[in-house]
């Protein structure tokens, strides 16, 4: 495999750098909630202004309606935000591919940073238009994708711009798929851990891994479709039909298959004043929801976790985001921690799986934190990523 890295890029100075990168974080009222995709952008934009380059930010953030205003899609909090943590002067500009943004262009010196408008309202960035492609184009010498989050969509900031400039990879997309494809390529035995909400979202992992892994550990909301398939009572445990449908066709398909499921589970039967107990997995009463795995699971994923040489995490493994079902999550999420002290490599990835490793406050213990859900299950999958096309190869 071939990255064409920024770092291979000689004379660069003076240079106009359009910098694809992912800046999509959780705001309210203008207030970054986490501000760790920000910080994970700042070696491609130190690296750049090193090399004396004008840096040209693009980003997206949110799904605004295309050719709709909305404060709350504006990019402008974040490049205030970015401007706090960087020596360089950080200029906003409410455009992308206009007048203002080409005269704010033509006004740049060396080593200044530009920030550029939410792409995304632009009908050209989802239809991945040439001629949208074309006029942010113009406004640089030279394209970096840094953004890995959004290279699994075909959008015109990561996919149809690289027609028009040279195209590069940034240090945080090279990052992002030299340690995944140490996942694809792992050094075994491989353990995968999935959880989270919707089965169909994570499908084509299964289906990556149901080969190679050494056990598929299955936890969160997506082991419910599993228990209904085997004809466990779930209670009222959330599950969608799609989901069984598929879980059906995995177990009858394969036998001695890899996938692991919860050997029991917590549970709640009062929404929003949660009790909680744990009970076997083929115990669940009528009325209860299925919120966490068991402490029985925790124990028995925990020794695959220290017997594997690789693990993948994608996924909580119940509502961590109530107190009294993060038990399995956190657990999980400071085995792996520790794990890699024992020389397990850990990758883990998704925008909820990291929110629950940061309360841990383990997150520099894993040898990898993924910023891309989606783009991280579809690097795993060996699916065709737009973002990545010319630039690794
Ligand atoms: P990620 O963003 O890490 O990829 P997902 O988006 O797939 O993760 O899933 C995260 C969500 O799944 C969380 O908000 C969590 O509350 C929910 N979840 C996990 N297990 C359950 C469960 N048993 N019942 C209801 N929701 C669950
Ligand atoms: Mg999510």
């Amino acid at each position: 495999m071939k990255i064409k890295s920024i770092k291979n890029l000689k004379n660069l100075a003076g240079k106009r750098v359009l910098l694809r990168s992912d800046f999509n974080v959780p705001l309210k009222n203008g207030e970054i909630l986490e501000d760790y995709k920000i910080m994970r952008n700042l070696p491609t934009i130190n690296f750049l202004l090193e090399q004396k380059c004008k840096i040209i930010v693009i980003a997206h953030l949110g799904n605004p309606k295309a050719g709709v205003f909305e404060e709350k899609f504006s990019l402008k909090p974040v490049a205030k935000y970015l401007d706090k943590k960087i020596k360089a002067k950080v200029r906003f500009v409410a455009d992308t591919h206009g007048f203002a943004a080409g005269t704010a262009v033509m006004q740049m010196k060396s080593k200044e940073i530009l920030f550029l408008e939410n792409l995304r309202f632009y009908e050209g960035e989802k239809k991945n238009s040439a001629e949208f492609a074309k006029k942010l184009a113009s406004l640089a010498d030279v394209y970096v994708n840094d953004a890995f989050g959004t290279s699994h969509r075909a959008d015109a900031s990561v996919s149809a711009i690289k027609k028009y400039l040279p195209s590069y990879a940034g240090l945080l997309l090279e990052n992002e798929v030299i340690h995944l494809e140490k996942i694809r390529k792992p050094k075994k035995p491989l353990v995968v851990i999935i959880g989270g909400a919707k089965l169909g979202t994570k499908i084509p992992l299964i289906k990556a891994f149901q080969k190679t892994a050494y056990r598929i550990l299955v936890g969160g909301a997506l082991a419910n479709n599993f228990f209904a398939v085997h004809n466990y009572n779930i209670g009222r445990s959330l599950v969608d039909d799609e989901s069984i449908k598929f879980a059906r066709k995995l177990v009858k398909n394969h036998k001695n298959s890899n996938i692991v499921l919860p050997i029991d589970v917590m549970v709640g039967s009062k929404k929003n004043f949660w009790d909680a107990h744990a009970v076997p997995a083929n115990k669940v009463g009528d009325k209860d929801y299925i919120l966490d795995i068991g402490p029985k699971t925790v124990e028995f994923y925990k020794k695959y976790i220290f017997g594997a040489a690789t693990v993948v995490w994608n996924g909580p493994m119940g509502m961590f985001e109530e107190k009294k079902f993060r038990h399995g999550t956190l657990s999980i999420a400071r085995s792996m921690s520790l794990a890699t002290d024992k020389k397990v490599f850990c990758v883990a990835g998704g925008g909820e799986t990291v929110e629950a490793l940061k309360m841990t406050k383990t997150t520099s213990h894993i040898n990898w934190l993924s910023t891309g859900g989606g783009a991280m299950l579809s690097y795993l999958a060996g699916e065709k990523m737009p973002g990545l096309s010319e630039i690794v190869y």
